[in-house]
């Protein structure tokens, strides 16, 4: 599979100019997710034929949420597809934390296991903290363990959150080099946007976070080169928000109503104006099909680097930050 960079722009090309009837390329998530995933498969075989290791990714879900059920069915169906042993584990709602602690401690005695992902949210009788803390550091693909967020920040082998890191993989292949450049990200949180500054930071950008407190955040935004907005909040950020030129993440996932479908009927939205912000960005993120396929892929990505560093070999370099 071809690496994609399929938008009107190359690489070399300069961002359009200011005031210039601009189209944004559409960043196509979707398309270079795949391709990741045609990596991650090669690297699958390589492990088998050279070292006998087949990676395998356990998944574990308490309860019956659709939305979690469909997202876990997703992971288990992809892990599969790249030729990795997939195992899940669904837990009734009313499983005692107990008994759910010593599934993970079993998961972290199991050799044929190099990678562990607990579906969150947990039920409320459930402390998420412990379920986090009871995972392996070498098996925490979600990269959640103070253990691996401490070797993010300081730039040590192991996994990466995925989110931020299918972030980074989309701004590397649209911008190359990301050196001197200001990034905005809207969003605090541990899962997006602390990751994701430290990642921004390691490639060397100019980083400032904004959250619920930040003030003027239309003004801050307009500085960015790059735009990453985890927020949780539909279409909140405007199309006279985006400096010209700048490249925008949109990581939100929002379900608003969308009647011109029928009664009843919803869709999926970003955290961008999308349509407005087109007109100004060089190139943005869609939604769906933009940040949302690269998350799982990297989860794939992750547990490669896992089960490599679990048998003392070297993490392939393409598959990380
Ligand atoms: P979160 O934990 O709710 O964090 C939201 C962040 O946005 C917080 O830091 C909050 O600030 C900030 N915020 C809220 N309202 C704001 C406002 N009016 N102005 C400026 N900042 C504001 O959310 P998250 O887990 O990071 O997720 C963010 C979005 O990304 C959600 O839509 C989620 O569904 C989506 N998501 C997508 C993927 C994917 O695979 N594509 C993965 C993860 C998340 P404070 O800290 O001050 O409260």
């Amino acid at each position: 599979m071809s690496k994609p960079n399929c938008g009107k722009r190359s690489r070399t090309q300069p961002f359009k100019q200011i005031g210039a009837d601009m189209t944004a390329k559409i960043i196509d998530g979707k398309r270079f997710a795949e391709e990741l995933r045609g990596r991650i498969a090669g690297h699958v075989e390589r492990l088998k034929a050279e070292h006998g290791i087949t990676p395998g990714l356990a998944v574990v879900i308490v309860g019956h949420d659709p939305a979690s059920q469909v997202y876990v069915s997703s992971k288990a169906r992809q892990t599969a597809e790249v030729g990795m042993n997939s195992y899940k584990y669904e837990l009734p709602e009313d499983v005692s934390e107990l008994d759910l602690l010593e599934l993970i401690r079993r998961l972290n005695d199991d050799k044929a296991v190099h990678g562990i992902l607990v579906q969150m949210p947990v039920p409320r009788h459930i402390d998420p903290n412990k379920v986090i803390e009871a995972i392996d550091p070498a098996k925490d693909v979600d990269c959640f363990t103070p253990a691996n967020v401490g070797k993010v920040q300081i730039g040590l082998a192991g996994p990466v959150s995925c989110t931020p890191l299918g972030c980074l993989m989309l701004l590397r292949d649209e911008l190359g080099s990301l050196e001197g450049k200001h990034a905005v990200i809207i969003g605090r949180s541990n899962l997006v946007g602390k990751p994701m500054m430290q990642l921004l930071l390691r490639d060397n950008c100019t980083v400032t976070v904004a959250h619920s407190r930040t003030r003027d955040l239309a003004a801050v935004v307009r500085q960015a080169d790059i735009v990453v907005a985890a927020v949780g909040r539909p279409q909140m950020i405007k199309g006279d928000w985006i400096k010209p030129g700048a490249v925008v993440i949109d990581v939100g996932i929002n379900r608003i109503d969308a009647p011109e479908r029928g009664e009843g009927k919803t869709r999926l939205v970003g955290d961008v104006d999308t349509a407005a912000a087109s007109e100004v960005a060089a190139a943005i993120t869609p939604v769906p099909g933009g940040v949302g396929p690269m998350t799982i892929a990297c989860l794939l990505a992750n547990t490669i680097t896992t089960a490599s560093l679990i048998n003392g070999l070297t993490p392939p370099s393409d598959l990380t930050a």
